[in-house]
């Protein structure tokens, strides 16, 4: 799985710090801390015909993300919102659009680690792009060497840029010939993939790992509250590989593909001996979601 070049990305406007940019001059300072140390918070979101979905669970989280690690002079939800407005209506985007949406420390005097050297406030970026769902209809995984970084040391629940890791995992993956790259936490239990989060289906009831080290997405959340508001048993706890290597389905949910269907880990094909899918109930009731709800654009 790889993604192209769109063409119809070629002349985007991309908002940097209150204005709009084509493409190729949209930057960031050299001196900016998402360069000096990946000191940023982001935000992926996606457009379905003319609304943005999730958009208050993103705000928060991103809130949250750069509250937890002390940012100056964060802007506030509208100003965020309106700053996507502008740069959606910039582009005449209204379906078919994911959102990278980065909040940045900000520019340093100098460079260094030290938040004090920060005296201008965060820069933020929209950068939409004409995107829909990226992955195909099933992927394959493979358990890479990476282990999910725990509350021990850079807490989950921070939406970071810090992407090394999942970045090394995704490379693994790429070599073994798989889509994403599976991540076990620091006790060997299966956190997530290198950009979702995973779930598995055994008989009759649906399973996701706790939220201890994964990051706990918001189409997780979705997942979750759909099982739990239509009568589908579901449990968060600790699961092995093993238990994803004999579940009858195993998916990802992430913003960036939607719910996608896992047929193989590790060569292990994933095999449905409880016969029923409940992962295309599931899908179903996530459509009508996407179909229903979000922000209207103004
Ligand atoms: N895990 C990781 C590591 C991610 O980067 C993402 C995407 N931000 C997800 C899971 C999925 O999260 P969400 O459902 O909020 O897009």
């Amino acid at each position: 799985m790889l993604q192209k070049f769109n063409s119809k990305n070629e002349d985007l406007l991309i908002y940097v710090n209150g204005t709009l940019h084509p493409r190729k001059e949209a930057k960031v300072s050299v001196f900016d801390s998402v360069v000096q140390g990946g000191d940023a918070v982001w935000e992926g979101l996606r457009v379905y015909d003319g609304r943005i979905f999730c958009l208050d669970r993103h705000l928060e989280r991103l809130q949250n993300s750069a509250h937890a690690l002390a940012f100056k002079q964060i802007p506030s939800n509208s100003k965020i919102r309106d700053a996507i407005f502008k740069t959606l209506k910039a582009n005449d985007m209204r379906d078919g659009v994911h959102i990278r949406l980065t909040l940045t420390r900000g520019e340093k005097i100098t460079s260094g680690m030290d938040p004090r050297l920060n005296q201008s406030g965060c820069s933020l970026i929209v950068l939409a792009e004409w995107k829909p769902p990226v992955y195909p209809p099933s992927i394959k995984l493979t358990t890479t060497s990476i282990r999910r970084n725990s509350a021990m040391s850079l807490d989950s629940k921070i939406h970071h840029n810090n992407l090394i890791n999942n970045i090394l995992a995704k490379i693994e993956a790429n070599y073994a010939g798989a889509d994403a790259g599976i991540l076990l936490d620091k006790d060997g239990f299966v956190s997530e993939a290198n950009g979702v989060n995973l779930f598995c289906v055994r008989k009759g009831v649906v399973y996701t790992p706790a939220a201890d080290s994964c990051l706990p997405g918001i189409t997780r959340g979705l997942v979750i509250e759909i099982c739990q508001n239509n009568g589908l048993p579901m449990v968060e706890r600790n699961l092995s590989i093993s238990e994803f290597y004999t579940a009858d389905e195993v998916f990802s949910t992430g913003t960036m593909g939607e719910l996608t269907k896992i047929i193989e880990i590790d060569g292990r094909l994933i095999r449905n001996n409880f016969g029923t899918s409940i992962l295309s109930k599931i899908q179903r009731y996530f459509r009508k979601m996407t179909n229903e709800l979000g922000t209207p654009l103004p």
